[in-house]
């Protein structure tokens, strides 16, 4: 047992009764550490060294809870590639409680792998090594990119094997998220006509994240319209850095605007809007340009939810779901052009002049069609576009040698209006640079070396790849030697035939 006493506040299994079904994870028989986060764990106030031991290993794959813990599988429906799951739920998750943490923010604590619950329909509840690696690594990556998301607190090896389209290695992921309510929660209960319980979770819901609307007479309502907004800056935020969620399902979109769920996400190598990289998105509804209208429509099926807590009238209850719907294109276009602003060096203040706005959003995009015109990695393009700050004509060899040479007159065409627009601003070269560089990150999650990575851990037991791998994605923006392999794009004929799973 491990010596030390959680503090767990269980909010969600005192406050919502009826809303989840109490249940235990399933033992394993032989729990080892694969991945324990230091970091994350000292911020939750949980002792770190002791949760690297034995007794750390047993409670961290679900073979014995700390005192306090009460597992319970959450109830929750979503639409899956379009087609509406009355219920989905937990069916191999359990939340064990909630913690506050060093900053008095409410942690969600959860499993993920630790066997059946009422939820499982036909699965077994189990979880493979190799994507709980991968979800731990990514949610990390993430982090360190200053995205919003659901971390990984370990990942334990069960010693069981787990039956897939091959015998893997079995694991339990422990997920920290600042909760897990989804917009698939609230469609459980509403699919149900229980209205009485939507307002109970929404209320819930905004005592934890909007708190300052407790007791608001348009709570529900100024609720809905903050979720959109997490939502737009989320969304923008994936794509300022090519990230492909892949399976934006409205059980995988969170109320919190964290990023949750890392099964078959991917990051884009050359731009490419319709780059789809999911082995089950056939028709690239998850494509990366498509998450935007994915978020708007998901934000939709969130607001036919709490249509009766709008407003009584259910015209006009509709009528004030569509100003929070109509007004989410603008929202997430203000939110991809303040980050496109900073990785362009030039200083924020999306909203203050229109024409100045479109002119910014139209010198981003351009940049971006140029990019794609050329076959130019998504991220590299951004980041050596800080040479050209520092260095005259085409931003020497690191950024002119992205292009083909076909590409150099449309280039130096897009450089000089760039340029005119920066004189436009105050500020040096050198610090531009430097803060262009902390916009666009030089090491991403690139898909071969993260499958490298996984594979060397779940196929021969190595988890050096994946620690050195870790270690460089902490470390986004800086260009420290030792982590160059891990900044160069996969060959191209390696991102033509790579397919993700949703590790299920
Ligand atoms: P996901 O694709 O991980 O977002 O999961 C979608 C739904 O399938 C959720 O209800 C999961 O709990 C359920 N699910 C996924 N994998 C399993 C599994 N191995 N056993 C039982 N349920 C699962
Ligand atoms: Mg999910």
């Amino acid at each position: 047992m491990l010596d030390f006493d959680f503090p767990f506040d269980n909010s969600y299994a005192r406050e919502l009764p009826g809303c989840y079904v109490a249940w235990q994870p399933a033992p394993v028989s032989s729990p080892r550490l694969l991945f324990v986060n230091d970091a994350l764990a000292i911020e939750l106030g949980l002792p770190a060294p002791a949760l690297a031991g034995e007794a750390g290993a047993r409670w961290l794959s679900g073979c014995e809870l700390p005192a306090g813990a009460e597992p319970i599988a959450q109830a929750y429906a979503g639409h899956q590639f379009g087609g509406f799951s009355p219920q989905l739920g937990d069916g191999r998750a359990l939340l064990i409680g909630e913690l506050i943490d060093q900053h008095g923010r409410r942690r969600d604590l959860a499993f993920k792998g630790s066997g059946r619950t009422p939820f499982s329909r036909g699965g077994d509840g189990k979880a493979a090594v190799g994507p709980m690696l991968r979800e731990a690594l990514i949610g990390e990556a993430m982090h360190a990119l200053g995205i919003p998301t659901t971390r990984a607190l370990a990942v334990a090896a069960t010693g069981e094997v787990v039956l897939r389209e091959a015998k893997l290695p079995g694991a339990v992921l422990t997920r920290v998220a600042s909760s897990h309510l989804r917009v698939g929660t609230f469609q459980y209960f509403a699919a149900r006509g229980e209205t009485e319980r939507v307002r109970q979770l929404a209320d819930y819901a905004i005592a934890r994240h909007d708190a300052a609307l407790v007791g608001d007479p348009d709570r529900f309502h100024a609720f809905f319209a903050a979720v959109a907004r997490r939502q737009a800056t989320l969304v923008a935020s994936w794509m300022h850095v090519g990230f492909i969620h892949g399976v934006m399902n409205t059980d995988n979109m969170t109320i919190s605007g964290e990023t949750i769920d890392y099964g078959p996400c991917a990051f884009m190598e050359a731009c490419n809007p319709a780059a789809v990289f999911s082995s089950i998105d056939h028709q690239g509804r998850y494509a990366f340009g498509n998450q935007p209208v994915i978020a708007r429509w998901n934000l939709a099926r969130l607001a036919e939810t709490l249509l009766p807590l709008f407003h009584e009238d259910p015209e006009r209850a509709v009528a004030r779901a569509m100003e929070v719907i109509d007004a989410f294109p603008a929202w997430f276009a203000q939110a991809l052009l303040a980050g496109h602003r900073r990785k362009l060096g030039l200083r924020p203040g999306a909203g203050l002049d229109a024409q100045r706005d479109e002119a910014d959003a139209a010198l981003a995009d351009d940049w971006l069609a140029l990019l794609q015109a050329h076959g130019v990695d998504h991220t590299l393009g951004w980041r050596q576009l800080a040479h050209a700050v520092e260095e005259e004509g085409a931003g020497g060899a690191s950024l002119a040698g992205l292009f083909p040479p076909a590409g150099a007159p449309a280039l130096g065409e897009w450089l000089e209006r760039w340029r005119r627009r920066l004189a436009g601003e105050a500020g040096d070269a050198a610090a531009r640079a430097a803060a262009m560089r902390r916009a666009s990150p030089w090491i991403i999650p690139r898909n071969h070396r993260v499958e490298e990575a996984l594979s060397a851990a779940s196929d021969r037991g190595d988890l050096q790849p994946f620690e050195q791998l870790l270690e460089a994605l902490r470390h986004p923006f800086d260009e420290h030697p030792l982590h160059a392999r891990y900044a160069e794009p996969a060959p191209a004929a390696a991102t033509a035939c790579y397919r993700t799973f949703c590790g299920t």
